[in-house]
């Protein structure tokens, strides 16, 4: 077999493995912030006519604005977007390497503040776009000072703000998205993946589109939406960064079935984003039960909790899989992120808690 490392791959690759949580197959997996509940059956329906009438119609390219979803996206929205002011593109990891690929690349630069979503630097290697690792203040906050002292300091091309931040959870006061706005000497991308499973008195980003063309803020259908396998991310900017995207984006990116799929998701979206409030509930139980057993927890905005296992992470990560709870070691010492699903599996993990703790006791 021949070896990676025969290959002419690009120098910074090299030594590199695929990103990628664990796809075991273990009873309660709450590794990768899924919304745990299935499709309801009406919506299956919905989405199984929608895409067989695309069918026939499969000779023929997509629409390649997707025009019709985006004018979805930017109903469900609100805040007076139209579909100028929406791209969407397969997942938002999609819709963020695009915005790489235009306003950061070689010879520019991305910063973000970590811990954070893991992706972003990532995207940032694969785009050539040179990553700067700003960082987090005390128990994981982010201070409009802090954050404002390092975007001068680096003076990044592209900015990334991710509220509710992941793997902590906590959203950003719209304060420091503001400063950041003020001082950044280039885009500020705002990653709002979890921002349905916000605690009430948060603000979007979205709010404050209005008058800043370098802002952009990405969202997801993979969460809230209960649609990760559908792949559908998007996001709301001034129609001229939409414009600037469709530069760098694949002719015919989404595919008629997933556009179709998405605006059937769409179009149902009382029933998809009913499992939210039930999430949200599991959320809080978490972070409570937690705190109860004396466990430092990150406060949560999301639909997963950050937590502190007293101990070496991975050893924690390992006893919860041999009680059959799959959660996510995301490298941080002494932390394990942990999905919020349904009441059973909140009891399974809980219970696998509790016995991890007497086992060490
Ligand atoms: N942003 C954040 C903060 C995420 O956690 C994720 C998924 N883990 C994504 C973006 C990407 O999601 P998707 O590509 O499925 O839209």
């Amino acid at each position: 077999m021949t070896g990676l490392d025969e290959l002419p791959i690009r120098d910074d690759l090299r030594g590199l493995s695929p990103y990628g949580a664990p796809q075991l197959d273990v009873p309660v997996r709450l590794n990768t912030n899924e919304n745990s509940y299935p499709v309801p059956e009406p919506v299956v329906e919905a989405i199984g006519k929608a895409v067989a009438a695309e069918l026939r119609d499969l000779n023929r390219y997509p629409d390649r604005d997707a025009l019709a979803l985006r004018a979805d996206l930017a109903g469900y929205l609100g805040h007076g977007l139209t579909a100028e002011g929406v791209w969407a593109a397969n997942g938002s990891n999609e819709v963020q390497q695009q915005l790489l690929q235009v306003f950061g690349g070689p010879g520019r630069s991305a910063l973000g503040f970590t811990p954070a979503y893991s992706m972003h630097p990532l995207l940032a290697l694969g785009t050539g776009t040179r990553w700067e690792p700003a960082r987090r203040g005390a128990d994981f906050g982010l201070t409009a000072q802090e954050a404002v002292s390092q975007v001068r300091q680096h003076r990044p091309d592209v900015v990334f703000l991710c509220s509710p931040n992941n793997p902590t959870g906590t959203a950003l006061d719209p304060a420091v998205i503001a400063a950041v706005l003020d001082v950044a000497p280039g885009m500020v991308v705002v990653d709002e993946a979890y921002a349905e499973f916000a605690r009430p008195g948060t603000v979007s980003a979205l709010a404050v589109l209005a008058g800043h063309p370098r802002l952009v803020v990405t969202r997801t259908m993979s969460k809230a939406f209960g649609f990760a396998g559908g792949r559908l991310g998007y996001l709301a900017a001034d129609p001229a960064v939409v414009a600037a995207v469709q530069l760098v984006r694949l002719p015919y990116h989404l595919s008629a079935l997933t556009q179709a799929a998405a605006r059937a998701a769409l179009a149902h979206r009382d029933a998809l984003l009913g499992t939210v409030a039930a999430i949200m509930e599991q959320r809080d139980r978490i972070v409570t039960e937690l705190r109860h057993r004396g466990l430092r927890v990150a406060d949560s905005d999301a639909n997963f909790v950050l937590y502190e296992v007293g101990g070496d992470q991975s050893v924690a990560w390992r006893a919860l899989l041999a009680h059959g709870v799959l959660v996510r070691d995301v490298g941080l010492p002494g932390w394990l992120r942990v999905t919020a699903g349904t009441p059973a599996e909140t009891d399974a993990f809980l219970a696998a808690v509790d016995r991890m703790l007497s086992e060490a006791a």
